[in-house]
């Protein structure tokens, strides 16, 4: 009988096929006393090796294949093996208590976890959680020598079905195979939901008890758009579904026409579409979906992955490797905004009762200006081997703007001494971010050579909601007609100086969003590359002026986001 199951929507497309359950083998284990804690010791580490080996030997693999984000979750999951404080807790009672390897690290792992899942509603802990779950499992069938499932054994067409999915079950994903994802657990940006983006298998996430309902063998119909599934379905369903994945693969297909082209609206209106990258391994990616530049290179993730302060030396390399490979196009980079959730490995910062309202990002900077001014220098140089642009994260003030210009000029008249005319090509700009700026934008505007809005961070303040919180995720509303107004605000602001305006935050993607942000002359839209395509080939279709009324319209008739929603899809339909 047919069954109809919900979740939420992690990866566009359709995808039709039996179900391959990925449940684990009985991991239950003795508890049991030692008499040689040395051996039970070397046991336990004989396993840990035996899996960052692997790790570090699937992730080489996928160097090419996953962007940069994506491939942090094989160091994450090294690091935990790793953790000194984990290994300190379970050789104590190995040893203290003559406990089983099994036994010892179960007690720790499963305190780990209880104490990160106790943390609800914050979706960053409840990754984590899964991420120390997945190793437990690792770590238990490589003592017990079990086996956990192999989709690399798969020679059919499947939808995966999992309790989640960690990056050794993606890293096994053969395209040709696994034509969908379902799991019971995860959100929108959990490890499975990115890899599915990354890797374009159709994916739903969060379904609960998905893996209860389903037997292996059945037939199930993913729908990425809508974040449903159908178990058994009818063969109407079937063919209508199919007929789904078809126009799909057409569009995408039709899309890829678009690489070369200019971004530009039927009436001629040129723009540019950028990607964002969080590496210059993602370079790569941005390049083969014709991005005109790089409109946010998230710097953190060099900062993030490594062990120690990334020297000069290391940065320059980055960014020079980065803007290399763009052959001549821009490469927008964003000085370190660490802090609020994102850590560091070399430089503990402190624990704060309201991280994203905390001690992050330009504050960071300011207060510890030997870092920035690394950076700074680091960038410089690199500026001399194509075009790169600067941006300060989180300005709030014009104070801020001025302490971090200030250095970045001593830096460049440091470095002059020895490169004459170094910076010379360097256009500085700020994200806006912070509602404060965005009210300050024209003062903001005539100190600065462009803006770029970072509505992630801008909706989580004006709405004041926390963008990692599900429980309030109805408050991230891009399309509310006030916010419209806010960002109007900041492009007007902006042109009234010759600033360029630019976003480089989720709505920049939003189908939704375009003909209004056209409506509205936003010069710059920065998005992650697998949108690039699907955007221009939708400005295509668009006229500047009837984006402009439809703009007007939105902000003078709706009260609501629902409101300017449907008046937006109707006006596609209609246009
Ligand atoms: C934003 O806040 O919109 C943004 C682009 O920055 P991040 O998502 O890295 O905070
Ligand atoms: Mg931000």
């Amino acid at each position: 009988m047919e069954t109809q199951i919900n979740g939420i929507a992690a990866s566009d497309g359709v995808g039709i096929a039996p179900a391959y359950l990925l449940t684990k083998p009985n991991l239950s284990f003795e508890k049991y006393h030692i008499s040689d804690p040395d051996s039970e010791k070397a046991r336990l580490h004989r396993a840990f090796e035996k899996i960052i080996q692997k790790l570090k030997e699937t992730k080489k693999k996928l160097v090419d294949k996953l962007n940069a984000e994506d491939l942090t979750i094989f160091d994450t999951h090294i690091a935990i093996l790793n953790d000194p404080e984990m290994i300190k807790q379970v050789e104590n009672r190995i040893t203290n208590q003559r406990l089983n390897a099994e036994s010892a690290f179960a007690e720790v792992i499963t305190k780990m976890i209880k104490t990160l899942q106790a943390m609800t509603g914050n979706e960053y802990m409840q990754e984590r959680a899964s991420d120390f779950q997945n190793i437990q499992d690792q770590v238990l069938a490589e003592l017990e020598e079990k086996k956990l499932p192999n989709l690399r054994e798969l020679d059919h067409p499947v939808i995966v079905v999992a309790h989640s999915i960690g990056p050794a079950d993606t890293s096994q994903m053969d395209g040709r195979f696994v034509k969908g994802i379902i799991t019971d657990l995860g959100g929108r940006t959990s490890h499975a939901a990115i890899m599915a983006r990354s890797l374009q298998i159709p994916a739903i996430v969060g379904c609960n008890d998905i893996t209860k309902k389903v037997q292996n063998g059945q037939r199930v119909i993913v729908d990425g758009f809508e974040g449903s599934a159908i178990v058994e379905p009818s063969t109407n369903d079937v063919k209508q579904y199919q007929k789904i994945a078809d126009k799909f693969m057409n569009v995408r297909q039709q899309w890829k026409k678009m690489i070369n082209q200019p971004s530009a609206t039927a009436d001629g209106q040129r723009y540019k579409i950028s990607a964002n990258i969080g590496s210059s391994v993602d370079i790569s990616s941005a390049i083969e979906n014709g991005a005109d530049g790089v409109g946010l290179f998230r710097t953190e993730f060099l900062y993030m992955k490594s062990d120690h302060l990334p020297t000069e030396e290391e940065q320059f390399n980055a960014y020079r490797r980065a803007v290399e490979q763009l052959n001549g196009k821009r490469l927008v980079v964003r000085t370190l905004d660490i802090g609020g959730d994102k850590p560091l490995q070399f430089m503990p910062l402190p624990k704060e009762m309201n991280p994203f309202l905390g001690y992050r990002a330009i504050r960071i900077a300011l207060d510890q200006p030997e870092m920035f001014r690394t950076q700074l220098r680091a960038l410089l140089r690199a500026s001399e081997f194509g075009k790169i642009n600067i941006m300060f994260p989180m300005i709030t003030t014009l104070e801020e703007l001025r302490a971090a210009k200030k250095i970045y000029y001593e830096e460049q008249q440091k470095l002059a001494v020895d490169h004459p005319g170094i910076g010379r090509d360097v256009h500085l700009g700020i994200m806006i971010e912070v509602p404060l700026a965005a009210l300050n934008a024209d003062r903001l505007a005539a100190e600065v050579d462009f803006f770029s809005i970072g509505t992630n961070d801008l909706i989580q303040y004006c709405f004041a909601a926390d963008r990692g919180n599900d429980s309030v995720s109805y408050l991230y509303q891009p399309l509310n007609p006030t916010f419209l107004k806010l960002i109007k605000h900041i492009i007007d602001a902006g042109h009234a100086h010759d600033t360029t305006v630019a976003m480089c935050g989720e709505m920049a993607g939003d189908r939704y969003a375009l003909p209004l942000l056209i409506g509205m002359g936003l010069d710059v839209y920065s998005m992650s590359a697998s949108s690039i395509l699907r955007t221009r080939s939708m400005m295509k279709q668009l006229d500047s002026k009837k984006c402009q009324k439809l703009y007007q319209q939105a902000v003078t008739t709706c009260d609501s986001m629902t409101g300017v929603k449907k008046l937006v899809q109707d006006w596609l339909v209609a246009n």
